[in-house]
């Protein structure tokens, strides 16, 4: 326990999965999770919408939504255990993005992109949408974006639960501990330093502190611009049904999905400060965000608002992606973060380009070099578009 061979910072979904593929692709490989809230209460696997589509802007996140639904779709023959089938409940009604005249040609664009990668999409008219969702107003619509495959919503805390048990049956150590240090060298981390006092020497350290990204790298003297940004979900009750409903994103920006019996809902905040205290902000939901729902869907004009929650999005202020990979001057220090609303669907994918890059020097299953830690340190964005909330 005292020198694993990896330490990974974190145990939500990302370092689960990470320590998963990493032991599934070594078997052996003496991996230790250190977690300091195994609860798991303020972490965003925790408090996901746990939504999967192909509808990206970049190439590299169309190939890791690829990965994922694949993978979700088998997630059992994955991570099954004899005591413990995996049942994720996917669904997939698809993404429907509405656009106004003015966003149309955005949305025609994407389509481009998103066709040219392999995904199934269909720009669709009014005359198309009206008669597949009735209880949808597009009068003022110019064109639906809709994922016809691929695109939906699972449990999300059960992949990350499937992943951390299976990770642990293949011999991944978990200590409940926080990281408070990482001695280091210009070149290299040599131990963590945890709260409780001891340390742990190993060969290689993964960050996947998630909306805490950044202090995990700061202990390293790296600057790594991911914030804790709050948002706010709320559960609605609807007193009709909705057939067929998908996630939809409406022009205004708000998105909605069904939710069992119920459906949630958020938008991106009207108050952004990082590090806000995980509460929701109930002042979002206010007559204006009311009438905009009532508006497109006329039925929830007598919605119920249930309840609601808030999970941080760990935001990478740069440019709105991940960042996957070693660091260029520490590099045994590999980063897992910053994936800004999308990472709960590109764990799976992620986590496999991470340990094959660990393991073999770079990623082969899938190329995600886009999302190294270089553009960071050159000024190149790799801009994501099409960010939700
Ligand atoms: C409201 C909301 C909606 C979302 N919707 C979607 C969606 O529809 N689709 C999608 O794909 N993604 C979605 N996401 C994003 C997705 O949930 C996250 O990208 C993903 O869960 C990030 O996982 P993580 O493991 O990086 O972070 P986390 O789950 O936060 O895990 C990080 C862990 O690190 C631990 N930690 C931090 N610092 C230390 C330390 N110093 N020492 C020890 N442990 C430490 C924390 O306790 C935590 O458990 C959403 C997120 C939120 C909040």
């Amino acid at each position: 326990m005292n020198h694993p061979d990896v330490v990974i910072v974190g145990s939500g979904v990302m370092g689960a999965a990470t320590a998963y593929w990493l032991t599934r692709l070594q078997p052996g490989l003496r991996v230790t999770l250190v977690e300091s809230d195994t609860r798991y209460a303020q972490a965003s696997s925790s408090l996901s919408a746990s939504s999967i589509r192909q509808q990206f802007t970049c190439p590299v996140n169309i190939r890791l939504s690829q990965f994922g639904i694949a993978f979700l779709r088998e997630a059992d023959e994955h991570l099954g255990l004899p005591d413990h089938p995996v049942d994720l409940g996917l669904q997939e009604p698809g993404y429907l993005y509405l656009a106004q005249p003015e966003q149309a040609a955005a949305l025609h664009t994407a389509h481009q992109i998103q066709t040219s990668a392999g995904a199934d999409v269909a720009l669709l008219g009014q005359d198309e949408l009206r008669p597949r969702y009735p209880w949808l107003n597009v009068d003022d619509v110019a064109l639906g974006s809709l994922g016809l495959s691929g695109e939906g919503w699972f449990d999300g805390p059960a992949l990350h639960q499937a992943f951390l048990r299976k990770a642990m049956a293949q011999g991944v150590q978990r200590l409940h501990d926080r990281v408070v240090g990482l001695d280091h060298t210009d070149t290299h981390i040599r131990a963590v330093r945890l709260a409780s006092g001891g340390s742990l020497s190993c060969r290689q350290v993964v960050n996947a502190a998630g909306p805490w990204g950044a202090e995990v790298a700061a202990m390293a003297g790296v600057q790594l611009p991911i914030e804790a940004a709050r948002r706010t979900v709320f559960v609605l009750s609807c007193p009709e049904p909705l057939p067929g409903c998908p996630l939809l994103i409406d022009p205004s920006g708000w998105w909605l999905r069904p939710e069992g019996r119920f459906l949630i809902s958020g938008a991106e905040p009207l108050l952004s400060a990082p590090g806000l205290p995980l509460e929701p902000d109930w002042s979002e939901w206010n007559d204006t965000q009311w009438a905009s729902l009532a508006h497109r869907i006329p039925a929830l004009a007598a919605l119920r608002v249930e309840r609601a929650w808030a999970g941080y999005y760990e935001m990478n202020s740069f440019d709105h992606n991940a960042v996957i990979g070693p660091h260029p001057a520490l590099g045994n220090l590999f980063f897992i973060n910053g994936f800004s609303g999308h990472g709960m669907q590109h764990a799976a994918g992620a986590g496999l380009a991470l340990a094959e890059w660990m393991l073999q020097g770079k990623s082969t299953t899938m190329a995600v070099d886009e999302l190294g830690f270089e553009r960071l340190l050159h000024n190149r964005p790799l801009r994501e578009l099409q960010v939700i909330g």
